[in-house]
């Protein structure tokens, strides 16, 4: 009988996360204020705390996970490499595909390897309570689930009106892990009273939930209140490597000698650059792999965007961030992969685009829940809308290699499950989903907002 799962033991979980900064053939740029100057670390102090500002802008190559948070990320991790042997059947295909699951965690995605991180260096730096923004859930119930778990932390989840009244569950699960979730805009800040008094009934936005959340938590007078960032930002990234790292190990263990195509779908960046990273290292190394960031056509920041300093936030909040974007005020017609519908791309995964170690790709709603139905009816599981983008690449390059007629190893990241986003599936289910191109004119009028920006330069070794 072959085997369907690659299992690392508890103990081979891995100690350290890595960090690309360190291999970068460029270097990056500096995050930057409007006038063009350098942020310092002491400017993201009454946001973030210390030791995670050390560790954004670290260049050390390996990072040591505290036993403390490995002891909880343990919970579902290790988490399965999974072979994909029926979706390989079904297409005929002499590729072989593993998948990463990371959906066996407790809030169902990624997002937990971060958020368990960050509420123990926050609880560490004697912070006693994160406020952070949701859009469609995910990564507040993450974060509801860590603090929950680090405990003695509170955690308080601004979420978008609009969700909050449409997505009950996630709401539940936050309070069922004991977090204060509340619909932004809300009473409780300036900015949110201000856009109440503007508009009484406004669905709210991601923007103002994040001017919300970064409020309240720069404004607490005790000082023991910091604000938390799920995706886009180096330290996210490096804590999400350890989905890559145990993916390696686990290759290696099914007799695979190397990978030729690494897939994962991209929101912010985090998943995607948590699997691809310590392959990208390889690839800098001098292996051939194609490294395949996969985001939704209506939100092509890294395929259509510009490279440039934009804010990494709706609301104007961050430093100035070098990266693909579609200009900060771009709203995305609402796609039911919210986790997909972000701006702008994570300074280290556009820097690795630069370099031409990763190439993106784009692809539209309606083709990516025909995959998801598919794998679900081959594979079984039932897949986040965010997680079928990644599918819909995967069963491409599959197809490329039975054309090609070559034994490509292909892996990717299953970053979360569907279970609570069924409504996408009914929607297209019933032929009620379309799918949306934005348009050149479209484009230019959204990048309008960054005309005036400091300008970020290309830097390229030339290598890939
Ligand atoms: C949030 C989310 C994403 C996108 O996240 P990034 O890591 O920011 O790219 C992808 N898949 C799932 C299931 C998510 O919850």
């Amino acid at each position: 009988m072959s085997v369907k799962k690659i299992f690392l033991n508890e103990e081979d979980i891995p100690r350290q996360w890595y960090n690309i900064a360190a291999d970068l053939p460029t270097p990056m740029q500096p995050p930057v204020g409007p006038d063009g100057n350098p942020i310092t670390p002491e400017m993201l102090s009454p946001v973030f705390p210390a030791n995670l500002i050390e560790q954004e802008v670290s260049r050390q190559r390996w990072i040591d996970i505290p036993t403390e948070i490995l002891e909880i990320l343990k919970i579902w991790r290790p988490t399965p490499l999974i072979r994909a042997y029926n979706l390989e059947k079904h297409l005929k295909t002499p590729a072989r595909i593993y998948f990463k699951d990371e959906s066996v965690s407790p809030p169902g995605s990624h997002k937990p390897n971060t958020a368990v991180a960050q509420a123990w260096y926050n609880k560490k730096f004697g912070i006693k309570k994160l406020t952070t923004e949701t859009g469609a859930g995910q990564w507040g119930s993450a974060l509801a689930f860590a603090c929950s778990l680090i405990g003695g932390i509170e955690c308080k989840v601004y979420m978008v009106r609009i969700s909050f009244d449409q997505k009950p569950f996630r709401k539940a699960m936050m309070q069922v892990w004991g977090a204060n979730c509340v619909a932004s805009p809300s009473k409780e800040t300036n900015a949110g009273r201000a856009i109440l008094k503007k508009m009484p009934d406004t669905p709210g936005s991601l923007g103002i939930a994040i001017s919300e959340a970064i409020e309240e938590a720069v404004t607490d007078k005790s000082g023991k209140t910091r604000y938390s960032l799920g995706s886009v930002l180096n330290h996210v990234l490096l804590h999400q490597t350890i989905i890559g790292l145990e993916a390696k190990k686990q290759l290696k263990m099914a007799g695979e000698k190397g990978v030729d195509v690494v897939a994962a779908c991209a929101g912010g960046g985090s998943n995607f650059g948590g699997l691809a990273f310590p392959f990208v290292l390889d690839k800098i190394n001098g292996e051939k792999i194609d490294i395949i960031p996969v985001e939704s056509a209506t939100c092509p920041k890294m395929t259509r965007g510009p490279f440039a300093y934009d804010f990494g936030d709706t609301a104007q909040m961050t430093p100035l961030l070098p990266m693909f974007t579609l200009g900060h005020a771009y709203v995305p017609p609402p796609i039911h992969a919210g986790g997909l519908r972000y701006h702008g791309m994570a300074p280290l995964v556009s820097q690795c685009i630069v370099e031409g170690l990763v190439a993106p790709r784009a692809y539209n709603q309606l083709k990516c829940y025909e995959s998801a139905l598919l794998w679900a009816r081959v594979e079984g599981s039932i897949c986040a809308p965010e997680t079928s983008h990644a599918i819909a690449c995967v069963i491409e390059e599959a197809l490329k290699a039975k054309e090609e007629g070559k034994e490509k190893v292909i892996l990717f990241n299953y970053s979360g499950h569907g279970l609570l986003d069924l409504g996408g599936y009914e929607k297209y289910l019933s032929g009620k989903l379309t799918d949306y191109s934005l348009s050149e004119n479209e484009l230019c009028d959204s990048l309008k907002v960054i005309k005036d920006f400091p300008k970020a330069k290309k830097h390229k070794s030339g290598k890939w």
